[in-house]
């Protein structure tokens, strides 16, 4: 049984590691990012609701969020564990997970935290590119096209997104760390919280990952 909450910023690989955590140990990934495009998408009232907030890069009132966690973890594909990604992004709604898994006889094991300096984090997310039209996506330094802005693929034009230009990075690093060191700091009072470093290999990372599920 491994209850988790996976934290870590854009450009960390959080989004990989959690993918083969789901493999590995056959447990689902939670995330409330996910739930509520979905949501979004479906057109329903929660989705109506939750589509300003997201278009904004706001935070849902607390009691949305907390609402859709407690059923999500009533399902029974949570029995053996689960994966929280995105979830809890504030102090309340880590006392409102607490109180739910109180009540079901469960308990947090571990928040994981990947930790990779804002400078790597930028050299990482200013050299995506990507190909108008396929999509394909290519990274300067670690995955660059064989001929410079064109896709390997389908020749294509590369180009880089708004969202991946230096400025915008930067914020949307700063407001990473100003949500979650409140988070990781209420674990850490917990003594549930773990630290790991994010740089190197997929692999290197998602060992250290697994030798803290398995041996603490
Ligand atoms: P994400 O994909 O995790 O970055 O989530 C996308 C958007 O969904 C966020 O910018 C928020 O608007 C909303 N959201 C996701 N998780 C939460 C949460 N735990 N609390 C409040 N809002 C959330």
């Amino acid at each position: 049984m491994m209850n988790l909450i996976l934290v870590g910023p854009p450009g960390s690989g959080k989004g990989t590691q959690a993918k083969m955590l789901v493999d590995k140990y056959n447990i689902p990934q939670i995330s409330t990012g996910d739930i509520l495009r979905e949501a979004v998408k479906e057109g329903s009232p929660l989705g109506k609701q939750a589509k300003d907030f997201m278009d904004k890069g706001a935070l849902l009132p607390d009691e949305v969020v907390i609402g859709i966690i407690e059923e999500r973890l009533k399902k029974p594909d949570c029995k053996g564990g689960f994966i929280l990604d995105g979830f809890p992004r504030t102090v309340a709604q880590a006392e409102a997970l607490g109180a739910i898994l109180d009540k079901m006889d469960l308990k947090i094991e571990y928040l994981i935290n990947i930790e990779i300096d804002d400078e790597e984090l930028l050299k990482r997310l200013t050299g995506r590119r990507t190909c108008r039209k396929c999509g394909k996506g290519y990274h300067v330094v670690f995955d660059p096209p064989k001929n410079k802005d064109v896709c390997n693929k389908c020749k294509g034009e590369l180009y880089q997104r708004d969202d991946d230009k230096e400025d915008t990075i930067k914020s949307r690093l700063k407001v990473y760390h100003q949500q979650t060191a409140p988070v990781v700091e209420f674990y850490q009072k917990k003594n549930t919280s773990r630290a790991i470093n994010g740089l190197g290999k997929i692999d290197e990372v998602f060992q250290r990952i697994t030798d803290i599920i398995e041996r603490g």
